[in-house]
């Protein structure tokens, strides 16, 4: 008898013919999950995932494979051989268990066949095991509609047990759908767009843009914080930091002040656009939302998106406020986020801010600048950080 994490997917069950790459790349990740947890093995068994561990771990695995994306749910279960005396030892041993641990008073024991070659039918099955059971404990009841412990018995090449399901966070393997990039400030719904895009897949990038020395080092730090909180998802992120302040310094010597925010906006994206290309991402992700602030009008948005040709994913565009706080607080980076440092967007703050854009008139503000200079000296000076599961691996300038 063998204890172990029956691990249950969702969507990549429909892939089609592709579902053999969603399967490796999900159990590839679910390995990485779990590579820091001693004597644990992934075992990858004809569809059926689960992760072999020892007691003393079993919190620490659970918690590891639940942000695993593509986990649908989880179970604990045993392993006993196709024996159907074996079965019914190791069925009243799980029921005893959890009469005493949890209370119950009653059960009901449910089988799924796979294995075709096992000699009992499903139903014969529930009744040896289930007689057996009840004949053993003489306190016990069964109840077929609302039973305090459903037991079920999943028939393959072994025959799993389990009582239990804890959810995961669905979504697709991480990694599956190619590489995005994300635009990560240090605000609240940056944070929240990466991780709903990395749950349907995208392995994330970072840009994260900044005015030193007008923002401070610690805005960076705020922002390094908030990546280690992402990499309890994605294991690691590169993110490519990136000093504004020239460029904030053109815009408000050439253009007027009204626009600041929309043409810094723009620069970003074209800024990030550039990285993304060379990082082989094939999308850039923001976290902005219809309508939150000034320069998240439809036409804002409209001249954001004119100005970029890569594709921009808004997985926020239609959340209200309130529902983007409490995946923060899910994947807890809210309190990271409401922290007070400054961030580059406030430092040339206007008076006054255009809130519908046209696109035309910032195009003709734009064409005032060296808008490739600035954008290469930008890039060329560039500094680089690696966080992998939650430490910061390296800081290099690039
Ligand atoms: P957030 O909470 O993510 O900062 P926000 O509500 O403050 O968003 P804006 O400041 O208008 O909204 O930014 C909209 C989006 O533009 C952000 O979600 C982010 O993707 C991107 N962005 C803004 N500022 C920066 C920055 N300094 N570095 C990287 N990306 C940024
Ligand atoms: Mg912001």
């Amino acid at each position: 008898m063998k204890e172990l994490l029956l691990i249950r997917y969702g969507e990549i069950a429909l892939k089609g013919k592709n579902i053999s790459v969603f399967q490796k790349k999900f159990t590839k990740n679910i390995k990485k999950a779990v590579a820091n947890i001693e004597e644990v093995s992934v075992i990858d068994n004809y569809g059926r995932v689960y992760v072999e561990h020892l007691k003393e771990d079993f919190d620490r695995v659970v918690s590891a494979v639940t942000k695993v994306f593509g986990v649908v749910s989880v179970s604990p279960a045993i392993r006993v051989d196709n024996d159907i005396e074996k079965i019914k030892l190791a069925a009243l041993e799980e029921v005893r268990r959890l009469m005493v641990e949890e209370g119950a008073k009653t059960f009901k024991i449910e089988t799924r066949r796979t294995n075709k070659g096992f000699p009992y039918k499903t139903p014969e099955i529930n009744q040896m095991v289930g007689g057996f059971v009840n004949q053993s404990i003489e306190e016990l009841k069964v109840d077929v509609n609302n039973p305090d412990i459903l037991l079920t018995l999943e028939i393959r090449n072994h025959t799993f047990m389990f009582s239990k399901r804890i959810k995961g966070l669905g979504g697709m393997p991480y990694g599956s759908a190619g590489k995005g990039m994300l635009l990560l400030s240090g605000g609240i719904d940056s944070p929240v767009a990466g991780y709903l895009m990395a749950r349907r897949g995208l392995e994330l990038g970072a840009v994260h843009f900044h005015s030193y020395p007008f923002t401070s080092e610690r805005a960076l730090e705020k922002v390094i914080d908030l990546a280690k909180k992402l990499t309890d998802y994605t294991i690691n992120i590169k993110i490519h930091s990136i000093n504004i302040l020239e460029i904030q310094k053109a815009i408000s010597e050439h253009c007027p002040s009204e626009e600041m925010t929309i043409i810094s906006r723009v620069f970003m994206m074209k800024i990030a656009e550039k990285i993304a290309t060379k990082m082989d991402c094939k999308c850039l992700i923001t976290g902005e939302n219809l309508g939150q602030v000034a320069s998240q009008t439809m036409e804002g948005l409209t001249v954001t998106n004119s100005l970029v040709a890569m594709p921009v994913l808004r997985p926020l565009i239609a959340y209200d406020k309130v529902e983007i706080i409490e995946i923060a607080k899910q994947i807890d980076t809210f309190d990271i986020s409401i922290l007070p440092y400054e961030d580059c967007c406030t430092v040339f703050l206007p008076k006054r801010v255009v809130t519908k854009p046209r696109l035309e008139k910032i195009e003709a503000s734009i064409a005032l600048l060296d808008v490739e200079g600035l954008i290469e000296r930008a890039i060329e000076l560039q500094e680089v950080i690696i966080v992998s599961e939650g430490e910061v691996l390296e800081l290099k300038s690039e």
